[in-house]
Protein backbone atom coordinates (compact mmCIF):
# COMPACT_ATOMS: atom_id res chain seq x y z
CA UNK A 1 0.00 0.00 0.00
CA UNK A 2 1.54 3.24 -0.98
CA UNK A 3 -0.12 6.58 0.76
CA UNK A 4 0.42 9.32 -1.04
CA UNK A 5 -2.03 12.50 -1.51
CA UNK A 6 -5.47 12.56 -2.33
CA UNK A 7 -6.64 14.66 -5.03
CA UNK A 8 -10.07 13.54 -5.91
CA UNK A 9 -12.38 11.60 -4.44
CA UNK A 10 -14.10 7.79 -5.10
CA UNK A 11 -12.39 4.58 -5.86
CA UNK A 12 -10.87 3.06 -9.03
CA UNK A 13 -9.77 -0.52 -9.63
CA UNK A 14 -8.18 -1.36 -13.02
CA UNK A 15 -5.22 -1.92 -15.64
CA UNK A 16 -2.42 1.05 -15.49
CA UNK A 17 -1.87 2.62 -19.05
CA UNK A 18 1.34 4.18 -18.55
CA UNK A 19 1.81 7.31 -20.58
CA UNK A 20 4.99 7.51 -22.42
CA UNK A 21 7.35 10.08 -22.53
CA UNK A 22 7.80 11.19 -26.11
CA UNK A 23 11.63 12.23 -27.23
CA UNK A 24 11.64 14.71 -29.94
CA UNK A 25 14.22 14.23 -32.63
CA UNK A 26 14.86 16.99 -34.69
CA UNK A 27 15.88 16.79 -38.64
CA UNK A 28 19.19 18.40 -38.85
CA UNK A 29 19.42 20.23 -42.78
CA UNK A 30 19.76 23.44 -43.30
CA UNK A 31 17.02 25.25 -45.58
CA UNK A 32 18.20 27.06 -49.18
CA UNK A 33 17.28 30.44 -49.97
CA UNK A 34 14.32 29.73 -51.71
CA UNK A 35 13.09 27.29 -49.50
CA UNK A 36 11.64 29.78 -46.89
CA UNK A 37 8.52 30.18 -48.45
CA UNK A 38 7.49 26.75 -48.22
CA UNK A 39 8.99 26.63 -44.60
CA UNK A 40 6.89 29.24 -43.44
CA UNK A 41 3.67 28.21 -45.62
CA UNK A 42 4.71 24.90 -42.99
CA UNK A 43 4.97 26.92 -40.19
CA UNK A 44 1.71 28.29 -40.56
CA UNK A 45 0.03 25.11 -41.11
CA UNK A 46 1.34 23.56 -38.55
CA UNK A 47 -0.47 26.48 -36.21
CA UNK A 48 -3.59 26.70 -37.94
CA UNK A 49 -3.78 22.97 -36.36
CA UNK A 50 -2.71 23.53 -33.24
CA UNK A 51 -5.00 26.30 -33.11
CA UNK A 52 -7.95 24.22 -34.37
CA UNK A 53 -7.11 21.11 -31.96
CA UNK A 54 -7.03 23.67 -29.07
CA UNK A 55 -10.31 25.05 -30.15
CA UNK A 56 -11.71 21.68 -29.91
CA UNK A 57 -10.63 20.52 -26.26
CA UNK A 58 -11.97 23.88 -25.19
CA UNK A 59 -15.00 23.28 -26.38
CA UNK A 60 -15.28 19.39 -25.02
CA UNK A 61 -14.40 20.52 -21.90
CA UNK A 62 -16.66 23.93 -22.08
CA UNK A 63 -19.68 21.39 -22.48
CA UNK A 64 -17.85 18.74 -20.33
CA UNK A 65 -17.43 21.12 -17.15
CA UNK A 66 -17.83 24.55 -17.93
CA UNK A 67 -16.05 28.05 -18.78
CA UNK A 68 -13.97 28.12 -16.28
CA UNK A 69 -12.08 25.11 -16.58
CA UNK A 70 -11.82 25.48 -20.09
CA UNK A 71 -10.63 29.30 -20.15
CA UNK A 72 -6.85 27.10 -19.24
CA UNK A 73 -6.99 26.58 -23.52
CA UNK A 74 -7.42 31.11 -23.90
CA UNK A 75 -3.63 30.89 -22.36
CA UNK A 76 -2.75 28.48 -25.21
CA UNK A 77 -4.34 30.49 -27.90
CA UNK A 78 -2.92 33.83 -26.80
CA UNK A 79 0.41 32.17 -27.12
CA UNK A 80 -0.04 31.30 -30.85
CA UNK A 81 -0.59 34.59 -31.72
CA UNK A 82 1.56 36.15 -29.34
CA UNK A 83 4.40 38.39 -31.85
CA UNK A 84 7.63 38.20 -29.54
CA UNK A 85 7.04 34.27 -29.46
CA UNK A 86 6.02 34.44 -33.59
CA UNK A 87 9.13 36.62 -34.22
CA UNK A 88 11.35 35.01 -32.74
CA UNK A 89 10.22 31.48 -34.40
CA UNK A 90 10.27 33.39 -37.90
CA UNK A 91 13.72 35.23 -37.04
CA UNK A 92 15.77 31.95 -36.67
CA UNK A 93 14.37 30.21 -40.26
CA UNK A 94 14.76 33.73 -41.75
CA UNK A 95 18.09 34.25 -40.41
CA UNK A 96 19.33 31.03 -39.56
CA UNK A 97 18.10 29.13 -42.62
CA UNK A 98 16.63 26.17 -39.90
CA UNK A 99 13.74 24.29 -40.36
CA UNK A 100 10.70 25.56 -38.57
CA UNK A 101 10.46 22.36 -35.61
CA UNK A 102 14.19 23.60 -35.00
CA UNK A 103 13.20 27.43 -34.88
CA UNK A 104 10.15 26.29 -32.78
CA UNK A 105 12.14 23.90 -30.31
CA UNK A 106 14.95 26.65 -30.04
CA UNK A 107 12.30 29.09 -29.34
CA UNK A 108 10.16 27.41 -26.30
CA UNK A 109 13.71 26.58 -25.09
CA UNK A 110 15.11 30.28 -25.22
CA UNK A 111 11.82 31.15 -23.30
CA UNK A 112 11.42 28.40 -20.84
CA UNK A 113 14.64 29.14 -19.72
CA UNK A 114 13.95 32.59 -19.49
CA UNK A 115 10.93 32.50 -17.35
CA UNK A 116 12.11 29.84 -15.35
CA UNK A 117 15.08 32.10 -14.14
CA UNK A 118 12.95 34.60 -12.81
CA UNK A 119 12.04 33.94 -9.30
CA UNK A 120 7.92 34.56 -10.09
CA UNK A 121 5.64 31.84 -9.74
CA UNK A 122 3.43 33.35 -12.77
CA UNK A 123 6.14 33.40 -15.40
CA UNK A 124 7.03 30.19 -14.16
CA UNK A 125 4.12 28.57 -15.13
CA UNK A 126 4.01 30.67 -18.44
CA UNK A 127 6.67 28.85 -19.05
CA UNK A 128 4.83 25.65 -18.78
CA UNK A 129 2.12 26.79 -20.43
CA UNK A 130 4.97 27.67 -23.69
CA UNK A 131 5.92 23.95 -23.61
CA UNK A 132 2.90 22.35 -23.71
CA UNK A 133 1.89 25.02 -26.79
CA UNK A 134 4.88 24.12 -27.98
CA UNK A 135 5.04 20.90 -27.91
CA UNK A 136 1.87 20.34 -29.81
CA UNK A 137 3.11 22.54 -32.60
CA UNK A 138 6.09 20.51 -32.49
CA UNK A 139 4.03 17.50 -32.85
CA UNK A 140 2.02 18.43 -35.77
CA UNK A 141 5.12 19.73 -37.85
CA UNK A 142 6.77 16.78 -37.02
CA UNK A 143 3.89 14.16 -37.73
CA UNK A 144 4.40 12.86 -34.42
CA UNK A 145 2.03 10.30 -33.35
CA UNK A 146 -1.00 10.74 -31.06
CA UNK A 147 -1.11 9.81 -27.68
CA UNK A 148 -2.39 6.01 -28.28
CA UNK A 149 -4.74 4.74 -26.03
CA UNK A 150 -4.53 1.29 -25.53
CA UNK A 151 -5.44 -1.13 -28.12
CA UNK A 152 -8.72 -2.75 -26.77
CA UNK A 153 -10.32 0.69 -25.73
CA UNK A 154 -11.11 -0.58 -22.35
CA UNK A 155 -11.36 1.98 -19.58
CA UNK A 156 -7.65 2.23 -17.41
CA UNK A 157 -5.99 3.93 -15.11
CA UNK A 158 -3.77 6.57 -16.48
CA UNK A 159 -0.48 6.32 -14.68
CA UNK A 160 1.72 9.71 -15.66
CA UNK A 161 4.74 11.49 -14.56
CA UNK A 162 3.30 14.75 -14.50
CA UNK A 163 -0.48 15.94 -16.07
CA UNK A 164 -1.69 18.33 -18.31
CA UNK A 165 -5.24 19.35 -18.82
CA UNK A 166 -4.88 18.98 -22.35
CA UNK A 167 -3.18 15.47 -21.73
CA UNK A 168 -6.62 14.52 -19.70
CA UNK A 169 -9.42 15.98 -22.08
CA UNK A 170 -7.32 14.10 -24.98
CA UNK A 171 -7.05 10.57 -23.47
CA UNK A 172 -11.15 11.04 -23.32
CA UNK A 173 -11.84 11.33 -20.18
CA UNK A 174 -14.68 8.69 -19.88
CA UNK A 175 -12.31 5.74 -20.23
CA UNK A 176 -9.83 6.99 -17.60
CA UNK A 177 -10.90 5.15 -14.67
CA UNK A 178 -8.36 7.18 -12.33
CA UNK A 179 -5.30 9.08 -12.33
CA UNK A 180 -2.03 8.33 -10.59
CA UNK A 181 0.99 11.17 -11.12
CA UNK A 182 4.20 11.00 -9.84
CA UNK A 183 4.29 14.62 -9.09
CA UNK A 184 2.16 17.52 -8.63
CA UNK A 185 -0.48 19.06 -6.18
CA UNK A 186 -3.94 18.68 -5.96
CA UNK A 187 -4.49 22.31 -6.60
CA UNK A 188 -2.94 21.59 -10.29
CA UNK A 189 -5.51 22.59 -12.88
CA UNK A 190 -5.28 19.19 -14.02
CA UNK A 191 -6.50 17.80 -10.53
CA UNK A 192 -8.94 20.55 -10.71
CA UNK A 193 -10.46 19.09 -13.81
CA UNK A 194 -10.58 15.50 -12.24
CA UNK A 195 -12.71 16.36 -9.77
CA UNK A 196 -14.81 17.98 -12.09
CA UNK A 197 -15.09 15.12 -14.83
CA UNK A 198 -15.72 12.85 -10.64
CA UNK A 199 -12.24 11.10 -11.52
CA UNK A 200 -10.68 9.26 -8.81
CA UNK A 201 -7.06 10.71 -8.29
CA UNK A 202 -3.54 10.06 -6.17
CA UNK A 203 -0.78 12.33 -6.71
CA UNK A 204 2.74 12.78 -5.72
CA UNK A 205 3.90 8.71 -5.85
CA UNK A 206 7.35 9.14 -6.93
CA UNK A 207 9.79 7.35 -4.70
CA UNK A 208 7.32 5.75 -2.79
CA UNK A 209 7.27 2.83 -5.42
CA UNK A 210 9.44 -0.64 -4.84
CA UNK A 211 9.06 -0.81 -8.69
CA UNK A 212 7.59 1.57 -11.73
CA UNK A 213 4.12 0.38 -12.27
CA UNK A 214 3.98 -1.21 -15.85
CA UNK A 215 1.07 -0.48 -18.00
CA UNK A 216 -1.54 -3.67 -17.90
CA UNK A 217 -0.49 -4.33 -14.18
CA UNK A 218 -4.24 -3.46 -12.01
CA UNK A 219 -3.91 -0.56 -9.69
CA UNK A 220 -6.44 0.26 -7.13
CA UNK A 221 -6.71 3.89 -6.47
CA UNK A 222 -8.68 5.55 -3.41
CA UNK A 223 -8.60 9.25 -3.83
CA UNK A 224 -10.70 9.98 -0.71
CA UNK A 225 -7.72 8.50 1.22
CA UNK A 226 -4.96 9.07 -1.43
CA UNK A 227 -3.91 5.52 -0.75
CA UNK A 228 -2.61 3.41 -3.93
CA UNK A 229 -2.49 -0.62 -4.45
CA UNK A 230 -0.02 -1.62 -6.67
CA UNK A 231 -0.47 -5.50 -7.77
CA UNK A 232 -3.05 -6.23 -5.03
CA UNK A 233 -3.67 -9.24 -3.74
CA UNK A 234 -7.15 -10.80 -4.40
CA UNK A 235 -8.06 -9.75 -1.14
CA UNK A 236 -7.49 -6.18 -1.25
CA UNK A 237 -9.57 -6.34 -4.68
CA UNK A 238 -12.90 -7.94 -3.54
CA UNK A 239 -12.23 -5.34 -0.23
CA UNK A 240 -12.08 -2.08 -2.51
CA UNK A 241 -14.60 -3.72 -5.17
CA UNK A 242 -16.63 -4.18 -1.72
CA UNK A 243 -16.10 -0.60 -0.60
CA UNK A 244 -16.96 1.02 -4.48
CA UNK A 245 -20.23 -0.91 -4.53
CA UNK A 246 -21.30 0.16 -1.12
CA UNK A 247 -19.86 3.85 -1.87
CA UNK A 248 -22.26 3.76 -4.81
CA UNK A 249 -25.42 2.04 -3.69
CA UNK A 250 -25.41 4.44 -0.57
CA UNK A 251 -25.34 7.47 -2.99
CA UNK A 252 -28.57 6.53 -4.95
CA UNK A 253 -30.23 4.99 -1.86
CA UNK A 254 -29.89 8.83 -0.56
CA UNK A 255 -30.61 10.41 -3.95
CA UNK A 256 -33.88 9.37 -2.91
CA UNK A 257 -34.09 11.84 -0.10
CA UNK A 258 -32.75 14.72 -2.37
CA UNK A 259 -36.68 16.21 -2.21
CA UNK A 260 -37.95 15.41 1.03
CA UNK A 261 -37.82 18.57 3.58
CA UNK A 262 -34.80 18.51 5.97
CA UNK A 263 -37.78 18.62 8.99
CA UNK A 264 -37.03 16.73 12.57
CA UNK A 265 -39.65 14.68 13.60
CA UNK A 266 -40.83 17.09 16.03
CA UNK A 267 -40.95 19.77 13.10
CA UNK A 268 -37.74 21.76 13.34
CA UNK A 269 -36.61 22.98 9.79
CA UNK A 270 -32.84 23.31 9.21
CA UNK A 271 -31.87 24.85 5.99
CA UNK A 272 -29.21 22.52 3.92
CA UNK A 273 -27.07 24.80 1.38
CA UNK A 274 -24.03 23.77 0.02
CA UNK A 275 -20.75 25.37 -0.20
CA UNK A 276 -19.72 25.45 -4.01
CA UNK A 277 -16.63 27.21 -5.27
CA UNK A 278 -17.63 27.33 -9.19
CA UNK A 279 -20.97 27.54 -11.03
CA UNK A 280 -20.10 23.85 -12.01
CA UNK A 281 -20.23 22.82 -8.66
CA UNK A 282 -23.80 24.21 -8.45
CA UNK A 283 -25.52 21.21 -10.59
CA UNK A 284 -24.02 18.45 -8.03
CA UNK A 285 -25.49 20.94 -4.79
CA UNK A 286 -28.68 20.84 -6.49
CA UNK A 287 -28.88 17.46 -7.39
CA UNK A 288 -28.10 16.44 -3.98
CA UNK A 289 -31.13 18.93 -3.07
CA UNK A 290 -29.09 22.14 -1.95
CA UNK A 291 -31.57 25.03 -0.87
CA UNK A 292 -29.69 27.87 -1.44
CA UNK A 293 -25.67 28.51 -1.44
CA UNK A 294 -24.58 29.39 2.08
CA UNK A 295 -20.93 29.55 1.20
CA UNK A 296 -19.34 30.69 -2.40
CA UNK A 297 -15.48 30.45 -2.08
CA UNK A 298 -15.23 33.25 -4.63
CA UNK A 299 -10.83 32.85 -4.67
CA UNK A 300 -11.29 29.67 -6.65
CA UNK A 301 -12.46 32.01 -9.62
CA UNK A 302 -9.13 33.84 -8.84
CA UNK A 303 -7.16 31.05 -8.59
CA UNK A 304 -8.26 28.72 -11.53
CA UNK A 305 -6.55 31.89 -13.99
CA UNK A 306 -3.74 33.75 -15.13
CA UNK A 307 -4.80 37.08 -14.04
CA UNK A 308 -7.29 38.44 -11.85
CA UNK A 309 -10.88 37.78 -12.78
CA UNK A 310 -12.61 41.05 -14.48
CA UNK A 311 -15.49 42.56 -12.88
CA UNK A 312 -17.57 41.34 -15.75
CA UNK A 313 -15.89 37.56 -15.63
CA UNK A 314 -16.91 38.08 -12.04
CA UNK A 315 -20.34 39.31 -12.64
CA UNK A 316 -21.50 36.86 -15.29
CA UNK A 317 -20.74 33.50 -12.65
CA UNK A 318 -22.06 35.39 -9.42
CA UNK A 319 -25.39 36.38 -12.19
CA UNK A 320 -25.43 32.82 -13.13
CA UNK A 321 -25.07 31.13 -9.78
CA UNK A 322 -27.73 33.63 -8.75
CA UNK A 323 -30.29 32.30 -11.26
CA UNK A 324 -29.60 28.92 -11.23
CA UNK A 325 -30.91 29.16 -7.27
CA UNK A 326 -34.40 30.51 -8.44
CA UNK A 327 -34.97 32.32 -5.51
CA UNK A 328 -32.88 30.38 -3.04
CA UNK A 329 -30.20 32.39 -0.65
CA UNK A 330 -26.75 32.78 -1.93
CA UNK A 331 -23.87 33.97 0.13
CA UNK A 332 -21.07 35.11 -1.96
CA UNK A 333 -18.05 35.41 0.45
CA UNK A 334 -15.06 38.18 -0.58
CA UNK A 335 -11.85 36.97 -1.37
CA UNK A 336 -10.57 34.62 1.35
CA UNK A 337 -6.75 34.29 -0.48
CA UNK A 338 -3.66 33.63 1.82
CA UNK A 339 -3.13 30.82 3.68
CA UNK A 340 -2.85 27.65 2.36
CA UNK A 341 -4.47 29.22 -1.09
CA UNK A 342 -2.20 31.37 -3.20
CA UNK A 343 -2.23 32.98 -6.62
CA UNK A 344 -0.41 32.08 -9.20
CA UNK A 345 0.05 35.10 -10.57
CA UNK A 346 0.30 37.11 -7.96
CA UNK A 347 3.27 37.16 -5.29
CA UNK A 348 1.93 37.41 -1.55
CA UNK A 349 4.59 37.67 0.94
CA UNK A 350 6.60 35.00 2.34
CA UNK A 351 5.12 34.55 5.73
CA UNK A 352 6.54 32.65 8.68
CA UNK A 353 2.50 31.90 9.91
CA UNK A 354 0.51 32.34 7.31
CA UNK A 355 -2.68 31.50 8.22
CA UNK A 356 -1.99 34.47 11.01
CA UNK A 357 -0.98 36.39 8.23
CA UNK A 358 -1.76 38.70 4.95
CA UNK A 359 -5.10 36.97 3.98
CA UNK A 360 -9.08 36.84 3.18
CA UNK A 361 -10.37 39.87 4.45
CA UNK A 362 -6.83 41.69 5.40
CA UNK A 363 -5.85 41.75 1.85
CA UNK A 364 -8.71 42.66 0.40
CA UNK A 365 -8.72 45.87 3.07
CA UNK A 366 -5.11 46.37 1.44
CA UNK A 367 -5.81 46.00 -1.91
CA UNK A 368 -9.37 47.97 -2.40
CA UNK A 369 -9.06 48.37 -6.04
CA UNK A 370 -9.52 44.50 -6.08
CA UNK A 371 -11.54 44.06 -3.32
CA UNK A 372 -14.06 47.13 -5.11
CA UNK A 373 -13.80 45.33 -8.09
CA UNK A 374 -15.57 42.18 -6.77
CA UNK A 375 -18.01 44.37 -4.46
CA UNK A 376 -19.32 46.00 -7.96
CA UNK A 377 -19.50 42.45 -9.56
CA UNK A 378 -21.70 41.41 -6.64
CA UNK A 379 -23.61 44.23 -6.22
CA UNK A 380 -24.54 44.05 -10.08
CA UNK A 381 -25.53 40.31 -10.06
CA UNK A 382 -27.68 40.52 -6.67
CA UNK A 383 -30.71 41.82 -8.47
CA UNK A 384 -30.79 38.37 -10.10
CA UNK A 385 -30.99 36.60 -7.03
CA UNK A 386 -31.54 36.31 -2.74
CA UNK A 387 -27.74 37.50 -3.12
CA UNK A 388 -25.62 38.04 0.41
CA UNK A 389 -22.59 39.06 0.81
CA UNK A 390 -20.00 37.82 3.19
CA UNK A 391 -16.60 39.23 4.90
CA UNK A 392 -13.98 36.03 5.62
CA UNK A 393 -11.77 36.33 8.71
CA UNK A 394 -13.37 39.21 10.63
CA UNK A 395 -11.82 39.89 14.15
CA UNK A 396 -12.92 43.55 15.06
CA UNK A 397 -15.99 45.70 14.04
CA UNK A 398 -13.75 48.22 12.60
CA UNK A 399 -12.81 46.03 9.68
CA UNK A 400 -16.08 45.25 9.22
CA UNK A 401 -16.84 48.82 9.02
CA UNK A 402 -13.98 49.61 6.86
CA UNK A 403 -14.90 46.45 3.99
CA UNK A 404 -18.64 48.52 3.98
CA UNK A 405 -16.86 51.71 3.00
CA UNK A 406 -15.56 50.40 0.03
CA UNK A 407 -18.92 48.73 -0.66
CA UNK A 408 -20.75 52.20 -0.08
CA UNK A 409 -17.98 53.61 -2.51
CA UNK A 410 -18.83 50.53 -4.89
CA UNK A 411 -22.41 51.61 -4.49
CA UNK A 412 -21.70 55.15 -5.32
CA UNK A 413 -19.66 54.42 -8.25
CA UNK A 414 -22.40 52.00 -9.92
CA UNK A 415 -25.13 54.75 -9.41
CA UNK A 416 -22.93 57.33 -11.02
CA UNK A 417 -22.66 55.00 -14.13
CA UNK A 418 -26.32 54.41 -13.89
CA UNK A 419 -25.94 50.38 -13.60
CA UNK A 420 -28.35 48.50 -11.97
CA UNK A 421 -27.66 47.21 -8.83
CA UNK A 422 -29.24 45.56 -5.44
CA UNK A 423 -30.05 48.11 -3.07
CA UNK A 424 -31.11 45.90 -0.23
CA UNK A 425 -28.07 43.40 -0.23
CA UNK A 426 -27.36 42.21 3.18
CA UNK A 427 -24.24 42.15 4.35
CA UNK A 428 -22.66 39.18 7.03
CA UNK A 429 -19.50 37.91 8.24
CA UNK A 430 -17.88 34.55 8.99
CA UNK A 431 -17.31 34.02 12.48
CA UNK A 432 -13.46 32.24 12.13
CA UNK A 433 -11.44 34.03 15.27
CA UNK A 434 -11.63 33.74 18.59
CA UNK A 435 -11.70 37.65 18.61
CA UNK A 436 -14.79 37.66 16.74
CA UNK A 437 -16.19 35.00 19.37
CA UNK A 438 -15.47 37.37 22.18
CA UNK A 439 -17.18 40.38 20.66
CA UNK A 440 -19.94 38.72 18.87
CA UNK A 441 -22.82 41.11 20.96
CA UNK A 442 -20.82 43.88 19.57
CA UNK A 443 -20.73 42.25 16.02
CA UNK A 444 -24.16 41.22 16.24
CA UNK A 445 -25.34 44.95 16.76
CA UNK A 446 -24.02 45.69 13.11
CA UNK A 447 -23.73 42.58 10.81
CA UNK A 448 -26.96 40.99 9.23
CA UNK A 449 -25.81 37.53 10.03
CA UNK A 450 -23.11 35.28 11.30
CA UNK A 451 -21.75 32.00 9.36
CA UNK A 452 -19.38 30.44 11.66
CA UNK A 453 -16.11 29.01 9.77
CA UNK A 454 -15.20 26.19 11.64
CA UNK A 455 -12.65 25.30 9.93
CA UNK A 456 -10.84 28.24 10.62
CA UNK A 457 -12.04 28.62 14.29
CA UNK A 458 -11.22 25.20 15.52
CA UNK A 459 -7.76 25.64 14.27
CA UNK A 460 -7.43 28.96 16.43
CA UNK A 461 -9.22 28.07 19.10
CA UNK A 462 -6.93 25.45 19.95
CA UNK A 463 -4.03 27.16 18.07
CA UNK A 464 -3.78 23.83 16.48
CA UNK A 465 -2.46 23.95 12.46
CA UNK A 466 -4.58 22.36 10.17
CA UNK A 467 -2.21 21.64 7.84
CA UNK A 468 0.28 20.31 10.11
CA UNK A 469 0.19 16.26 9.87
CA UNK A 470 2.50 16.03 13.74
CA UNK A 471 -0.37 17.55 15.41
CA UNK A 472 -3.37 16.08 13.59
CA UNK A 473 -4.42 14.75 16.82
CA UNK A 474 -5.18 17.76 18.20
CA UNK A 475 -7.39 19.21 15.99
CA UNK A 476 -10.53 18.18 18.32
CA UNK A 477 -13.95 19.91 16.64
CA UNK A 478 -15.54 18.49 19.75
CA UNK A 479 -13.22 19.90 22.34
CA UNK A 480 -15.76 21.71 25.38
CA UNK A 481 -13.43 24.98 24.42
CA UNK A 482 -15.31 24.72 20.57
CA UNK A 483 -18.70 24.37 21.86
CA UNK A 484 -18.36 27.09 24.06
CA UNK A 485 -17.29 29.02 21.36
CA UNK A 486 -20.33 27.99 19.51
CA UNK A 487 -23.00 28.69 22.19
CA UNK A 488 -21.15 31.89 22.45
CA UNK A 489 -21.83 32.95 19.25
CA UNK A 490 -25.67 31.84 19.39
CA UNK A 491 -26.32 33.31 22.12
CA UNK A 492 -25.04 37.01 20.94
CA UNK A 493 -27.55 36.54 17.54
CA UNK A 494 -30.55 35.56 19.38
CA UNK A 495 -30.18 38.63 21.68
CA UNK A 496 -29.97 40.70 18.76
CA UNK A 497 -31.95 38.57 16.27
CA UNK A 498 -29.91 38.20 13.46
CA UNK A 499 -29.23 34.57 12.10
CA UNK A 500 -26.56 32.38 12.25
CA UNK A 501 -25.41 29.13 9.54
CA UNK A 502 -22.72 27.02 10.57
CA UNK A 503 -20.26 26.81 7.07
CA UNK A 504 -16.81 24.71 8.34
CA UNK A 505 -16.43 21.07 7.30
CA UNK A 506 -18.32 20.14 10.96
CA UNK A 507 -21.56 21.05 9.71
CA UNK A 508 -21.25 17.95 7.69
CA UNK A 509 -20.18 15.79 9.91
CA UNK A 510 -23.66 13.90 11.68
CA UNK A 511 -22.48 13.26 14.69
CA UNK A 512 -22.40 17.22 15.52
CA UNK A 513 -25.81 17.73 14.21
CA UNK A 514 -27.88 17.24 17.47
CA UNK A 515 -25.34 20.51 18.37
CA UNK A 516 -26.79 22.42 15.76
CA UNK A 517 -30.25 21.52 16.26
CA UNK A 518 -29.66 22.06 19.83
CA UNK A 519 -28.24 25.58 20.00
CA UNK A 520 -31.07 26.36 17.02
CA UNK A 521 -28.64 27.13 14.10
CA UNK A 522 -30.52 28.77 11.07
CA UNK A 523 -28.58 27.14 8.35
CA UNK A 524 -25.97 24.63 7.40
CA UNK A 525 -23.79 24.89 4.53
CA UNK A 526 -22.42 21.69 3.23
CA UNK A 527 -20.30 20.67 0.59
CA UNK A 528 -22.75 19.04 -2.06
CA UNK A 529 -22.27 14.75 -0.75
CA UNK A 530 -22.76 15.93 2.66
CA UNK A 531 -25.95 17.23 2.22
CA UNK A 532 -28.08 13.61 2.08
CA UNK A 533 -26.74 11.96 5.22
CA UNK A 534 -27.20 15.00 7.01
CA UNK A 535 -30.99 14.87 5.98
CA UNK A 536 -31.19 11.59 6.73
CA UNK A 537 -30.09 12.24 9.85
CA UNK A 538 -32.34 14.94 10.72
CA UNK A 539 -35.38 13.00 9.77
CA UNK A 540 -34.74 10.97 12.95
CA UNK A 541 -33.37 12.96 14.99
CA UNK A 542 -35.85 15.31 17.44
CA UNK A 543 -34.95 18.82 18.13
CA UNK A 544 -36.06 18.18 21.55
CA UNK A 545 -33.95 15.18 22.19
CA UNK A 546 -30.95 17.30 20.44
CA UNK A 547 -31.20 19.80 23.41
CA UNK A 548 -31.24 17.64 25.95
CA UNK A 549 -28.04 16.00 24.78
CA UNK A 550 -26.79 19.22 24.12
CA UNK A 551 -27.22 20.17 28.16
CA UNK A 552 -25.68 17.00 28.91
CA UNK A 553 -22.40 18.05 26.55
CA UNK A 554 -21.58 21.01 28.23
CA UNK A 555 -21.04 19.09 31.48
CA UNK A 556 -18.00 16.75 30.39
CA UNK A 557 -14.96 17.66 30.64
CA UNK A 558 -13.58 16.21 27.63
CA UNK A 559 -13.65 15.95 24.00
CA UNK A 560 -13.22 12.22 24.38
CA UNK A 561 -16.95 12.25 26.87
CA UNK A 562 -18.40 14.94 24.52
CA UNK A 563 -17.32 12.74 21.17
CA UNK A 564 -18.43 9.44 22.47
CA UNK A 565 -21.84 11.01 23.91
CA UNK A 566 -22.48 12.16 20.35
CA UNK A 567 -21.36 8.89 18.77
CA UNK A 568 -23.57 7.00 20.77
CA UNK A 569 -26.70 9.27 19.99
CA UNK A 570 -26.02 9.27 16.84
CA UNK A 571 -25.67 5.87 16.63
CA UNK A 572 -29.12 5.36 18.56
CA UNK A 573 -30.79 7.20 15.73
CA UNK A 574 -29.37 5.39 12.87
CA UNK A 575 -28.40 1.96 13.64
CA UNK A 576 -28.04 0.42 10.43
CA UNK A 577 -25.22 1.95 8.86
CA UNK A 578 -24.05 4.32 11.30
CA UNK A 579 -20.52 3.36 11.55
CA UNK A 580 -20.15 3.86 7.29
CA UNK A 581 -20.69 8.01 7.76
CA UNK A 582 -19.06 8.58 11.04
CA UNK A 583 -15.96 10.96 9.65
CA UNK A 584 -12.28 9.54 10.69
C1 LIG B 1 -13.85 27.81 7.57
O1 LIG B 1 -12.80 28.33 7.96
O2 LIG B 1 -14.54 27.05 8.25
C2 LIG B 1 -14.32 28.08 6.21
C3 LIG B 1 -15.48 27.66 5.78
O3 LIG B 1 -13.45 28.73 5.38
P1 LIG B 1 -12.29 27.99 4.56
O4 LIG B 1 -12.39 26.52 4.82
O5 LIG B 1 -12.52 28.36 3.14
O6 LIG B 1 -11.08 28.60 5.17
MG1 LIG C 1 -11.86 29.88 6.79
Amino acid sequence: MIQALGASDGIAIGKAFVLPHWEWELPEQRLDVGDLAKEFDRLYEGIRRSKTEINQMKTELDEAVGSQESSIFDAHLAILEDPVFMNEIQGIIQRQYKVAEVAVKEAIDHFVTMFDLLDDEYMKERALDIKDVGNRLLKHLLGAPEIELPEDSQPFILVVRELSPSQLVHLKPELVLGVVTMIGSPTSHAAIMARAFGIPMVMGVEGKLAAPISTGELVIVDGGTGVLHVDPKPETVSRYTEMRKRQMEEKERLLTLAEVPAITPDGVTLTLAANISSFKELQAALNNGAKGVGLFRTEFLYMDRDRFPTEEEQFSVYKAVAEKLGGHSLIIRTLDIGGDKQLDYYELPMEENPFLGYRAIRFSLDRKDLFKIQLRAILRASIYGDVHIMYPLITSVEEFREANEVLDAARRELEAEGHEFGRKIKVGIMIEVPAAVAIADLLAEEVAFFSIGTNDLIQFTLAVDRMNEHINHLYEPFHPAVLRMLRAVVNAARQHGIPVNVCGELAGDVRALPIWLGLGIDELSLSAQAILPVKECMLRTKAADSRSLLGELFKYRTAGDIRSSAERFYAEKLLTSATDRIAP
